[in-house]
């Protein structure tokens, strides 16, 4: 479903320029987990209304020798997990023998590949890379990173095997800095048909965290737990595995990043973590099950986690693991520490569960159902009109250009997560502090809880 797409070249050929623009101002995940190279990063890029994972491999420039050979073996590591390759060069420093190491590796593999010349921008650029023809690798693509040009070309051209109606819709889509932001709007009507069907459909649960964090005890805990009907779905290994199961008279599909269901199958010893099966199961997921460990605290992978889950828009639900054995003392402290450190996300729940003696597993259920009833509540245009107008009259929108700021009616625009349609006269000029106080005055009112929320404004009737 997500394609993933790979930045490979040597290092200063302007792979975090591109990465940046395509991931904008979304984190970057840094995957220092374990047995990770440091420098590999990954993101969430969208083009039109096509998701994608874009993966910068780090640096490599084929004659690595020692430490850095490993270092390189990991970045190549990673052009497997890929569906397309985007092989860049410099094409102002020209071909280079790195480069064509890169290329050497990289036709041993049976990879989509495009072969990309950056920073054409203020050259005679067709003259610049004609030498990168002698690659081997087929047509030499034009870019600036740097210039945001050239960018969605390539991608649709790169996405193209994914997306093709998408493609077809749109031969000339914008270049991707000039998109709104990646929430897709539905007309009143289709919001409510799509609350509908997510009404009806089962609850896709993500379990992910960290490696060694117990989602794999957690999972089985559950299984263990219920009357479970497994069906395997063909897929590689970088794909969850996805269990249907009932609890309480309500159908769930678990997707299982820890790979339990397989590890089963196979008898391996242990799943190999992936960050990009974990970003693929937050895609898929209408519920997210964040697990962490007591032990370890917050760690920067957690917050990036929990940062693609709200980029994603999904209901979250937190578990903190291993709260087993614990004294008191440490408990507390363990406690202040999480609220210091997650006091942004107001609108999860919170659990200390002990998935290896089944502590607290049951209820972890109560708030991913409240999670996603949150996240798929159907709310009328009266409703959310009124509670805007409720909003206003608590505290108005500030002047502008000498007017007030005028808000007229709100409809809903969407589901998992709910996206609140709020129309009026110059919204454009609205403060960042009164659309959060609009967020949360909606949050309140709704009852909203363990789903995230998304007001967007538009200019007029
Ligand atoms: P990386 O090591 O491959 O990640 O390369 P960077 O993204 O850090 O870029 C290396 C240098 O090239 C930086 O100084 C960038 O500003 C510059 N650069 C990147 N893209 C372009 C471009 O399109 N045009 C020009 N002129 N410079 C660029
Ligand atoms: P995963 O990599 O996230 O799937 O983690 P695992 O489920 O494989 O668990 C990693 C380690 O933590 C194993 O040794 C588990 O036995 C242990 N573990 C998992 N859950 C708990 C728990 O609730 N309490 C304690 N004390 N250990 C746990």
């Amino acid at each position: 479903m997500m394609p993933v797409v790979a930045l490979v070249g040597r290092p200063n050929v302007g792979k975090s320029t591109l990465f940046n623009r395509l991931t904008r101002t979304r984190d970057a995940l840094v995957a220092d987990f374990p047995g990770l190279t440091r420098d590999r990063k990954y993101g969430q890029s969208k083009l039109g209304e096509h998701e994608f994972i874009v993966v910068d491999t780090g640096g490599i420039d084929g004659t690595e020798e020692g430490i850095e050979t490993k270092m390189a073996e990991q970045s190549l590591a990673a052009i497997d997990e890929a569906d397309v390759v985007l092989f860049m060069v410099d094409a102002r420093a020209g071909l280079t023998v790195a480069d064509e190491a890169i290329a050497a590796h990289l036709r041993s593999q049976q990879k989509s590949v495009f072969l990309v010349a950056n920073k054409t921008d203020g050259i005679d650029a067709d003259s610049a890379c004609g030498e990168f023809y002698a690659l081997g690798m087929g047509e030499v693509h034009q870019i600036a990173a740097a210039q945001n040009r050239g960018i969605s070309g390539l991608i649709l051209r790169a996405l193209e095997p994914f997306v093709e109606q998408f493609v077809a819709d749109n031969p000339e889509a914008d270049e991707l800095g000039e998109q709104d932001d990646d929430v897709t709007l539905y007309t009143e009507e289709d919001a409510e048909a799509q609350a509908k069907r997510l009404q009806d459909q089962p609850i896709k649960l993500a379990i992910i965290g960290r490696p060694n964090v117990g989602k794999s005890t957690l999972t089985n805990r559950i299984l263990g737990e219920e009357r479970v009907v497994v069906y395997d779905m063909p897929g590689t290994t970088r794909d969850s595995v996805f269990i249907p199961m009932e609890r309480d008279g309500r159908e769930y599909v678990l997707i299982d990043t820890a790979g339990v269901r397989r590890r089963g199958k196979v008898h391996e010893a242990v799943e190999k973590f992936s960050v990009i099966k974990t970003l693929k199961a937050i895609e898929e997921a209408n519920v997210v099950l964040l697990t962490i460990d007591a032990r370890d605290g917050i760690s920067d992978q957690d917050l990036s986690l929990l940062g693609f889950t709200l980029n994603a828009g999904r209901a979250l639900v937190i578990a903190v693991n291993k709260w087993d054995g614990l004294s008191n003392d440490v408990r507390e402290e363990i406690k202040r520490e999480l609220d210091r450190r997650l006091g942004f996300i107001d609108f999860a729940r919170l659990h200390f569960i002990s998935a290896l003696h089944g502590t607290g597993v049951g209820h972890l259920f109560e708030s991913v159902q409240e999670a996603y009833a949150s996240a798929t509540q159907r709310h009328n245009t009266s409703i959310l009109t009124k509670v805007m107008k409720m909003a206003v009259d608590d505290h108005q929108p500030p002047m502008s250009h000498g007017r007030r700021i005028k808000l007229k009616y709100a409809h809903a625009g969407g589901y998992n997560p709910p996206i609140v349609v709020v129309h009026g006269n110059q919204v454009k000029d609205l403060p960042d502090s009164y659309k959060r106080y609009l967020m949360n005055y909606y949050r309140k009112s709704l009852k909203i809880m363990g789903s995230p929320i998304r007001i967007q404004f538009q200019e007029g009737a």
